[in-house]
């Protein structure tokens, strides 16, 4: 399709509509650049995109007068249900986005990974896996740059593997030729309408498949088993519990890839270092994909054996008097939380809470009540996280334990060291996003980092 002369908005000015702005520009689109926030607070995004001569409709009107444009393209985020978003869609306007774009654009083949955990982990994991194999592999969408800007330079002979977020699938309108969804829990109830529209917006990732593509499924998460009836797509699973007939499963303690009943080893379980049950789901996930790619065993037992994870994901940061201290900054949901916790044999101190994408509390309360011998509390849902392990303990008939609500992160770290002993582990695991406190996520667990780390030199200065 040819853009010149269209005119275009863009809607919510982040990295991934700057990367449009420099893309469609080239192409001789007229681009108007529409944001709530206005030129001082966008800041080197207002100067980036006024270099490239755009139009700008910025602060409370940015949403103003949409039916002059032909395309509005959305930044991941942008709530479809505004109301000046579903007028423009009465009125016929095409709604696009960053990624529904370099999918129309892209001639290369691409792996699409969605799921509400394990994105980025299994993401990663598969991209060493594929390069190791012999692929020449660009990885982006959710993670580092925006790939449109590189898209007319990506031919057949490069594998495209995205991680995408429910946002970024909400307007895509053609999907992947390999689709994982790694599992389906309750996220970002905030922005999207409900549950089923968070899950109508998960399905796009296989919606517009063929019977040519690949389907990857988690068969022991109860959304995404169901998926598989409504795709035209071929379907693989992989699952601990269960042997299919195509994908990859845990035999006698050990990861095994299935084709049509014959069966090969991977690697033993107790060889992944990559810590607890969710993890081997990630494992079992990315090979199911590795070995659609006909990625060699061999290769996928190397790479795997090797893999120490990502930054700020159960990340081992330090063990201080035996107190070895976790940064999982980037358990943004219960679930991820509950991961976390589950992972470990030792006792736990948990530090939890943020901003509030109003998710349920009471499954992780349970978790909690499980496994940490103490809970520290911060932000925007410290009250409503608490209030939920009263409430699961009161249900239990047993005590909550001990419980501390706290102003901000140092504070938190020291209260959670004087719960710890040897032996123990002190757990980040917010289970909520950062914005109450920190820009992001990797801010949060840098910090949370640089906390710890101090603890150690303020005990050797302390010291005769
Ligand atoms: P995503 O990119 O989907 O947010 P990540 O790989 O970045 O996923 O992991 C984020 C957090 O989610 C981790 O810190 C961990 O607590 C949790 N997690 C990771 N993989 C899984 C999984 N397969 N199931 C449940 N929770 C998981």
């Amino acid at each position: 399709m040819s853009w010149k002369g269209r005119r275009v908005a863009l809607i919510g000015l982040g990295i991934s509509n700057i990367a449009v702005a420099r893309y469609l520009t080239k192409k001789g689109a007229i681009i108007t650049a529409c944001d709530q926030q206005d030129q001082h607070s966008l800041g080197r995004r207002y100067s980036d995109l006024a270099a490239l001569g755009v139009e700008f409709q910025l602060g409370p009107s940015y949403l103003d007068n949409l039916d002059r444009f032909d395309c509005l393209i959305l930044a991941p985020g942008v709530p479809l249900s505004l109301p000046p978003l579903i007028e423009a869609t009465r009125r016929g306007i095409e709604l696009s986005s960053e990624m529904s774009l370099f999918f129309a654009e892209c001639r290369a083949p691409i792996i699409g990974v969605t799921g509400s955990s394990g994105k980025t982990t299994t993401t990663l994991l598969l991209a060493e896996i594929l390069t190791a194999s012999g692929h020449s592999v660009s990885v982006g969408g959710n993670i580092g740059k925006p790939l449109l800007e590189e898209v007319d330079s990506l031919t057949e002979n490069t594998v495209v593997l995205l991680e995408l977020s429910s946002f970024q699938l909400q307007l895509l309108q053609r999907s992947p030729a390999i689709a994982l969804v790694t599992n389906v829990s309750p996220n970002h109830l905030d922005v999207h309408r409900s549950m089923d529209d968070y899950i109508a917006a998960k399905k796009r990732i296989f919606r517009f498949q063929t019977p040519q593509d690949w389907l990857v499924l988690n068969y022991d998460n109860d959304t995404t088993r169901r998926m598989s009836d409504e795709a035209d797509s071929q379907v693989v699973w992989f699952s601990r519990s269960h042997q299919p007939r195509r994908g990859t499963c845990v035999i006698d303690d050990r990861v095994v890839v299935a084709r049509a009943g014959h069966l090969q080893e991977v690697c033993q379980i107790q060889e992944i270092r990559l810590l607890g049950t969710h993890n081997l789901e990630n494992v079992l996930a990315a090979t199911a994909v590795a070995d659609l790619m006909n990625c060699p065993p061999a290769v996928m037992h190397d790479v795997i054996t090797s893999f120490s994870g990502v930054e700020h994901r159960l990340e081992f940061v330090q063990e201080i008097d035996g107190v070895a201290f976790y940064n999982d900054s980037k358990a943004t949901t219960p679930s991820g939380t509950i991961a976390a916790l589950r992972s470990f044999s030792r006792p736990v101190v948990l530090i939890a809470g943020g901003h509030d994408k109003q998710l349920p509390f009471d499954e992780l309360a349970q978790v909690i009540l499980e496994k940490a011998k103490a809970v520290v509390l911060l932000g925007a849902t410290q009250e409503k996280i608490g209030a939920a392990i009263r409430r699961a303990a009161d249900a239990a008939g047993q005590d909550p334990p001990p419980m501390s609500y706290e102003r901000d992160l140092t504070e938190a770290v020291t209260t959670a060291r004087g719960y710890a002993q040897s032996g123990d582990a002190v757990l980040l695991s917010p289970a909520c996003a950062s914005y109450d406190m920190f820009s992001s996520y990797e801010e949060r667990g840098t910090r949370f980092r640089e906390i710890v780390r101090s603890l150690v030199s303020s005990r050797i200065i302390a010291r005769p």
